[in-house]
């Protein structure tokens, strides 16, 4: 079959908001119909996590709006971003609301979205390939996963309260390979709890940071000596740990 590269038609409403995944980084993990939201859109709100370089595709016009956290700032609130997509949305903007990776993966895509309904504005999701899927690739591991099961975790520092809304002894149990979001912070509780659970010192880690750039580093070692290797490979966010 012959492929046509021609970005998709979309069919960008004025007044709706598209809510998007830009990938885990690289330009080339963008998906088509992404590319054509940044070249439509009037105003861009994007993540920390979303490429910079991706932003020069939009028109000249284009408002950009930073919803992400820099060393030298602060992180805006999620009732700022919601304000910003309902008042630009009410000038009858094109809005994309621009996210890194896939914006059901821990995202907060979801409170967005039922603002969104709130206001009575139209949106639509486009997804984008999630971080742990080119950190697969690029860890070397087979692809093959021996339990069939896959467990996608955020290692949000919430992990070692009781209200956390996942049971980390459930998981250990099912076999699964663990995927872990926003885990370099935590990875002290999350590995010794899986010890603690009985999970194998010897245990297969591996932890890709920022996946898919030319700068990826990829770390092979063991749930044992997780939490040692991560400091002494000066090893920091974006960050995804694959456990077994
Ligand atoms: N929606 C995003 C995840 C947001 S949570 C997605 O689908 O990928 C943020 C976490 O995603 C980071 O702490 C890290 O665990 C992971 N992440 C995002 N981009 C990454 C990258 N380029 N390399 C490694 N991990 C990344």
């Amino acid at each position: 079959m012959k492929l046509n590269y021609k970005p998709p038609k979309i069919d960008f409403k004025h007044g709706t908001v598209i809510l998007a995944g830009s990938g885990p980084g690289s330009k080339d993990l963008i998906t088509l119909k992404v590319l054509s939201a940044i070249k439509q859109a009037d105003v861009i709100i994007y993540d920390a996590l979303v490429n910079k370089n991706l932003l020069k595709n939009s028109k000249k016009s284009s408002i950009f709006i930073f919803a992400g956290k820099t060393k030298n700032t602060k992180a805006c609130t999620q009732n700022e971003i919601n304000q910003w997509m309902v008042f630009h949305a009410k000038k009858n903007r094109k809005i994309l609301r621009l996210k890194g990776g896939d914006p059901s993966f821990f995202s907060r895509g979801s409170q967005e979205i039922k603002f969104l309904k709130k206001n009575l504005i139209n949106y639509k999701v486009f997804s984008g390939i999630t971080a742990s899927q080119q950190a697969v690739k690029s860890s070397n591991y087979t692809f093959y996963n021996e339990s069939g099961i896959c467990n996608f975790i955020t290692g949000h520092k919430k992990i070692d309260k009781k209200s956390i809304s996942f049971d980390l002894e459930k998981i250990y149990k099912n076999e699964g390979r663990i995927f872990v979001y926003m885990g370099v912070g935590q990875i002290k509780n999350i590995s010794s709890k899986l010890q603690n659970l009985g999970m194998k010192k010897s245990t297969k880690v591996c932890i890709v940071s920022n996946t898919s750039f030319p700068y990826e580093k990829i770390i092979n070692t063991t749930l044992r000596n997780v939490e040692e290797d991560i400091f002494s490979n000066k090893i920091s966010p974006p960050a995804i740990i694959i456990i077994n």
